[in-house]
């Protein structure tokens, strides 16, 4: 990430502030948080992952402090309005640091995010033994999970940007290129778009009934089935997007099943409302799956919320009866999968509004057929 800047420590500030207000509601007095987009959220640093420990320690109340390698400090010279500083030597031991920082533990509760290397949590638990040690996602999700007018606005232009890597895309033709190559090239012209790294799968014909398939050498050929699922970054948030396109004519069967998908997405899609539990986004497109005969084939989730992390909270799914807010922004992503024959996924990132969904996503939903 190079030279560090920190343009915006005032929406630092007011976030460290809240996670303290979350932090007395859940009855927890120290907070810890390594190298992790919870700490990028939280400070605007997203850390350094490696061996040498580094993290955040926030109580309940007074002022957050950063623990961090003495030759990683210059990286944080930015951040010195919005938290102290300890460097920790190579000689020393830095859980016995963070111990120092935190001050008496005895009968608190330090809640630990849930990125941090195990190494590490185990170091402070032997420098901290009389602690009780909690999750800190409670902490953390209701602040991570409903996105303000800034994250919006990225995540917006980050779904543009990679929508229009896919129309780009989808003008040429496929047949003859391997998956390797043809994702290859969809993630060239996504990061042409000036996003940053993220993921990416194609599964094609047969591969493309598995939903989590491993992109590989395979020949893309006319009769093809093709999911595309991929993303990128922008600021560190996530874009998310699948679409099913076909190589030369396909069956009346395909098309029957991308409607049935299309429909489902629509269904979820208009499903969404503040109020609303996740997991009846999930029925919503679920039931017409059903009742169209492809209930047993769609076997994940409809979606999962999206921002610093590709998944996050809250996950669309049966159980989670969290209710929608204003502000959320979360996948739509139903998908019909017959083994050893194709799949169809179209999935697009929503952000539910205070009168219903907002698709952030519009590239091409109509089945597109290439060459
Ligand atoms: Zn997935
Ligand atoms: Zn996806
Ligand atoms: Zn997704």
């Amino acid at each position: 990430m190079g030279s560090e800047r920190f343009a915006d420590l005032g929406v630092h500030h007011d976030r460290l502030q809240r996670a303290q207000e979350e932090m007395a509601r859940e009855g927890v007095d120290v907070l810890v948080v390594g190298p992790s987009p919870d700490l990028r959220y939280l400070i605007g640093y997203a850390g350094h992952v490696s061996e040498r420990m580094n993290l955040l320690v926030l109580p309940r109340t007074g002022d957050p402090a950063y623990v961090v390698p003495v030759l990683e400090a210059p990286r944080l010279a930015g951040l010195r309005e919005l938290l102290g500083v300890h460097p920790w030597e190579e000689t020393q031991t830095p859980a016995e640091v963070v111990a120092g920082v935190v001050g008496d533990v005895a009968g608190k509760t330090v809640a630990v995010g849930d990125q941090l290397w195990s190494v590490f949590l185990l170091a402070l638990q032997e420098a901290m033994p009389d602690a009780r040690w909690v999750s800190a996602t409670p902490t953390l999700r209701p602040l991570r999970m409903v996105k303000d007018g800034r994250e919006i606005e990225l995540m917006r232009e980050g779904a543009r940007r990679t929508d229009d890597a896919w129309e780009e895309f989808i003008a040429a033709p496929l047949a003859g290129q391997t998956e390797n190559e043809a994702l290859d090239r969809l993630l060239a012209l996504t990061h042409g778009r000036g996003l940053g790294p993220g993921f990416g799968s194609c599964g094609s014909g047969p591969n493309s009934a598995s939903p989590h398939h491993e992109t590989s050498d395979r020949v893309i050929q006319p009769g093809d089935a093709v999911v595309f699922d991929w993303g990128g970054t922008l600021e560190g948030y996530f874009s998310d997007v699948t679409r099913t396109i076909h190589v030369g004519e396909p069956s009346e069967e395909f098309r029957r099943v991308y409607d049935v998908v299309l429909r489902a997405n629509q269904a979820a899609l208009d499903a969404v409302a503040p109020g609303v539990p996740c997991e009846a986004i999930d029925e919503a497109a679920r039931a017409l799956i059903g009742e169209e005969g492809y209930g047993a084939a769609f076997i994940h989730r409809v979606g999962h919320g999206l921002g610093l992390d590709v998944h996050e909270e809250p996950y669309l799914v049966s159980g989670n009866a969290t209710p929608l807010l204003a502000g959320m922004v979360f996948s739509d992503e139903p998908g019909i999968y017959l083994q050893g024959r194709f799949g169809v996924r179209v999935e697009d990132a929503v952000l539910c509004t205070d009168t219903g969904g907002e698709r952030l996503n519009e590239a091409t939903r109509e089945l597109s057929i290439v060459g």
